[in-house]
């Protein structure tokens, strides 16, 4: 069988493309559906059965390191769009689902999709917990069938495909040893599970909300948004304060024309701030929707990390480079820059606080819960894609893993929805020991206002002008050396405040 291996590429660039445009103009509300059926309908030769099957064989028999490489960032692109083909139908009518659905606390009807924002904004604990749990019944009547039945298929694409299981699959499609960063992931929690409650009880009681072993899971949102530190992130600072810091490294922010901000307040905006890069790095699209306090900044700070990693990446990179490959690298730039609106030096010179103790140790407590969440995740997501996985048994597990990480009673009922396709989990985890690293290297490089630094600025355009040619942990060996272990993050996180 003949395989046009350069027209495969050129139309999955072209199929990137208009996908990631779609989702932008959905998400940024300049167009009330997401129409992503006929995008799949127009380029579904690019993810037929045989396609996959394939570029598994060139890939596997290619020798030169950079052929092979490229290969196998293409496997994972028509891999990702073959389950995404097989299951679409699911997927869009749990979308429609999600969007029209509404849950009853007891008091009227909240939309499905803003129950996180609702309890984030609630003051009283037990309208947070109703909304929980009327948001528990409609995952377990009607959602989850639906995600069960999609995550049964995908299995089955994997063993018919001649993989053993699921996650057998995205560790050779990734090159990620799955095991082992469960193994680092067991250590990280181990390594903080003493600290845990002295780093998070503390911001618990000032945000209001009880210690660990009381706290329930719908209280989190709450302790996430921070309400007592608005006064320390006003909205009217946000731009201005992204526009400064990337100043400071030496970006002109409103000269990059391929940089589009949009900060506007629009109905039918997504309330999440995203990037969106239909052409990297010649467009990209960096949406703000703000609706006030750290989260903004986090969420700005963060899809800014994004947006400044595709937008100075080099053009003359093959696509597999430019629009594919590991995104642990991607989200290591985005955490770094998130990171700077979390620290005591960044708060004080670029906010004014006089005193950034409390932002900063918000920040770390709110880190410390969401990097054992990712180490639970990981663990729970190799027993449930792996071969020997029980689904029946699966919520339990779930429920098991969670409860005894996070010490608060985790509910079963998200033992599905709170998956991320293609292991996904592992990409911010290792982001979260690569960001560590970058910011070891700045720091001591350029000291604790590296953000100031044009020289700093220069050396992470040398990192992000090579796109994701190479891996989180191939990248860091060449750069700094050292291998990619969550110890990093553990040490970071159980050493004193500073
Ligand atoms: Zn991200």
């Amino acid at each position: 069988m003949s395989f046009d291996l350069d027209e495969y590429r050129r139309r999955a660039e072209r199929f990137c493309e208009e996908l990631s445009r779609e989702y932008y103009l959905h998400l940024a509300g300049h167009k009330p559906e997401l129409e992503i059926e006929p995008i799949y309908q127009g380029y579904a030769d690019l993810f037929a059965r045989e396609d996959v099957e394939r570029l598994r064989e060139l890939c596997g028999a290619a020798t030169g390191d950079d052929e092979k490489r490229r290969l196998r960032y293409l496997l994972q692109f028509a891999f990702d769009g073959l389950l995404g083909l097989e299951t679409r139908s699911e997927s869009a009518e749990l979308a429609g689902l999600e969007a029209s659905l509404e849950v009853d606390p007891g008091d009227g009807a909240v939309p499905y999709r803003s129950v996180p924002i609702e309890q984030a904004n609630e003051p009283e604990a037990e309208r947070r917990a109703a909304l929980e749990e009327a948001c528990n019944a409609v995952l377990d009547q009607r959602l989850n069938p639906l995600y069960r039945t999609a995550l049964e298929r995908a299995h089955e694409l994997c063993r018919a495909l001649g993989w053993p299981s699921y996650a057998a699959a995205y560790a050779e499609l990734r090159a990620i040893d799955l095991e082992a960063l469960a193994r680092q992931s067991a250590a990280f929690l181990e390594a903080t599970e003493d600290v845990y409650a002295t780093v998070a009880d503390p911001q618990l009681g000032r945000a209001g909300l009880p210690p660990l072993g009381e706290l329930r899971r719908s209280d989190l949102p709450r302790f996430f948004r921070a309400v007592d530190l608005d006064p320390a992130f006003p909205t009217d600072r946000l731009v201005a304060s992204f526009a400064d810091t990337l100043d400071g490294l030496g970006i002109d922010l409103r000269g990059q024309t391929n940089v589009h901000l949009d900060a506007e307040p629009r109905r039918t905006k997504s309330p999440r701030a995203f990037c969106s890069a239909p052409r990297v790095p010649d467009e990209v699209h960096l949406v703000i929707a703000p609706t006030g306090g750290r989260n903004d900044y986090d969420a700005l700070f963060h899809e800014g990390g994004h947006a400044e990693h595709y937008a100075n990446t080099d053009p003359a990179l093959a696509f597999e480079y430019r629009h594919l490959g590991d995104n642990s690298v991607t989200e290591s730039f985005a955490f770094l820059l998130e990171h700077l609106v979390e620290g005591h030096d960044w708060l004080r010179h670029k906010l004014g606080l006089e005193d950034p103790g409390p932002a900063a140790a918000h920040a770390r407590a709110v880190k410390l819960v969401f990097v054992r969440r990712y180490a639970a995740k990981l663990a729970y997501e190799l027993e449930l894609h792996g071969p020997l996985a029980t689904l029946a048994e699966m919520p339990g597990r779930y429920a098991q893993l969670l409860t005894e990480a996070i010490r608060v009673p985790w509910p079963r009922a998200s033992w599905l929805a709170d998956v991320d396709g293609g292991f996904y989990a592992a990409c911010y985890l290792r982001a979260w020991a690569l960001e560590t690293h970058w910011r070891a290297a700045l720091e001591e490089r350029f000291g604790p206002s590296w953000y100031a630094s044009p020289e700093a600025g220069e050396w992470l355009r040398s990192l992000w002008r090579q796109g994701q040619r190479l891996d989180a942990a191939e990248l860091l060996a060449e750069t700094l050396g050292g291998e990619l272990d969550l110890a990093v993050v553990a040490a970071e996180l159980t050493r004193p405040a500073d």
